[in-house]
């Protein structure tokens, strides 16, 4: 039927497909909006495509000479899972991981926009320092931001050091700092737990915390 209702003819079907011949290229937009309708694309095209071969040729180009890493999401205490995929050094994609245990696959919008926080040319690439009464950050290198944190660490715990405390007539041994605390992430994985206590316990301190308890 027309747009007011009459029957159509041939000849008018035929001004709107278009010359017709055969293959996927002389498809025109009436005819791809016939074949998409429904969910018939897929057969359609299969009549035209050898599909398996193209799925296999795509899969094939998409992962061609990339490598993939499991990460996770650094936006929020949830910890959720991500791959990305590096090809010749450089992340060229980020995807929630089927395989953890958190998201099963899924983000929310930030962790999916986390690649273009990767890629944003105002993320921070180095550490930065703003010296006492200084009006500016200044990059440093990563072995002066650890060199200058042990130091503090180190300066803290020296003037904060309890060695004994009294219990009843008794002095105990206590050796802590009150001074110290740790802050655990979502995103630290259980070796990484491990180690942070060790390294609190060593240092003497009891306040450990995690994040996705605040
Ligand atoms: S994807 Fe969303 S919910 Fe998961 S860790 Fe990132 S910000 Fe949190």
């Amino acid at each position: 039927m027309d747009p007011i209702g009459n029957p159509r003819t041939e000849t008018q079907d035929q001004v709107d497909r278009g010359p017709r011949t055969q293959g996927l290229t002389s498809i025109n937009r009436r005819d791809w909006l016939r074949l998409t309708v429904g969910g018939g694309a897929g057969l359609a095209l299969g009549e035209l495509l050898d599909v398996s071969t193209v799925r296999a040729a795509t899969q094939r180009l998409k992962l061609e000479n990339v490598n993939e890493f499991t990460t996770s999401c650094n936006f929020c205490s949830c910890g959720c899972g991500m791959i990305a995929a590096v090809r010749e050094g450089k992340l060229i994609a980020m995807e929630g991981d089927y395989d953890h245990i958190v998201n099963r696959g899924s983000l929310c919008v930030k962790g999916i926009s986390m690649f273009a926080t990767h890629t944003s040319p105002n993320r921070l690439r180095t550490p930065r320092y703003r010296a006492p009464g200084s009006d500016r950050w200044e990059d440093i290198s990563w072995e002066n931001a650890v060199e200058r944190i042990a130091q503090k660490i180190r300066k803290t715990r020296d003037a904060t050091w309890i060695a004994t405390e009294k219990l009843g007539d008794a002095e105990v041994p206590v050796n802590r700092t009150d001074a110290i605390a740790f802050m655990g992430g979502a995103q630290n994985t259980n070796e990484e737990c491990y180690l942070f206590q060790k390294a609190a316990r060593l240092l003497g301190t009891a306040f450990v915390e995690h994040q996705a308890r605040l």
